[in-house]
């Protein structure tokens, strides 16, 4: 396993986008303030996990085409996005087509302390006619038993919202932890929503396009995620468009209002 210890300031592998003026990695601007100078206001940071890679190709479409190099491709331009500079960084999970385990686009993604997590796919379905972008957040139920493992696992080393478990009794320790979850998921919920409006201006959704299901990616407690299907490859419109630099930059500019006008409604962390 990669080495997953890096902070804000230190991220091991991925992409760094510092795209606010004073914010760049080592930089003097970055060293915390001294006794008496105005706190810097901080700057969220998102986290866009371009979906499979590598031996993994996601969907594959009826002429060929690999769901990961349109996710990738979509990812890329959310990050090249100028709108991006008002407010927040941008950290990929791969910046590359490499293999990454489901899992660790969850912890690079606590490690890298996001203030939100989209994990950026396209789908293909087993009716041709379908089409349409849809987000999906976790079930309540898979949300559910994620925190039972948490609050039965043995050493509760894990940090859920910057509160380490180990030093609560364990009665607060799980009550802090079905808040945390709570709140995640209710965020989550209001990410998604954004995500369905923004995108709603742009391009075709699918039927009930906010929907929620049992994704491994969704899983860490603590960082509001949503997981955005592009559109179907296996629609022939839709896998001609996903392919077209122009449709994933439309895509990647509703990404961008969607997240900023998350961050104006809820604020950061
Ligand atoms: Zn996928």
């Amino acid at each position: 396993m990669r080495n997953l210890n890096c902070g804000r300031r230190t991220v091991l592998g991925g992409l760094v986008f510092c795209a606010t003026a004073g914010w760049r990695l080592g930089s003097s601007a970055a060293q915390p303030p001294g006794r008496g100078a105005p706190r810097p206001r901080r700057v969220p940071t998102v986290v866009i996990d371009p979906g499979h890679g590598g031996v993994d190709p996601g969907a594959i479409s009826p002429s060929g085409i690999y769901e990961k190099d349109i996710a990738l491709a979509t990812a890329a331009e959310f990050a090249r996005q100028p709108a991006v500079r008002r407010g927040f960084r941008v950290v990929l999970t791969r910046s590359t087509d490499e293999f990454l385990p489901l899992r660790e686009r969850v912890a690079r993604a606590r490690a890298w302390k996001a203030d939100l997590f989209l994990s950026i796919h396209a789908d293909a379905l087993p009716d041709a006619e379908m089409r349409g972008l849809s987000v999906f957040t976790q079930s309540a139920q898979a949300s559910d038993r994620e925190a039972a493992t948490l609050a039965a696992s043995e050493n509760r080393a894990d940090l859920v919202g910057g509160i380490n478990l180990t030093r609560q009794p364990r009665d607060v320790g799980n009550i802090l932890l079905d808040l945390t979850r709570r709140q995640t998921r209710n965020l989550s919920i209001a990410l998604a929503r954004r995500v369905v409006v923004e995108l709603g201006r742009e391009t075709v959704l699918l039927e009930n396009p906010q929907r929620s299901a049992d994704f491994a990616v969704l899983t860490a407690l603590d960082v509001p995620s949503a997981l955005v299907e592009l559109g179907c490859l296996s629609n022939a419109a839709e896998e001609r468009l996903l392919q077209q630099r122009a449709f994933q930059q439309k895509l990647a500019r509703g990404l961008v209002r969607a997240v900023g006008s998350y961050f104006a409604a809820h604020g950061v962390g």
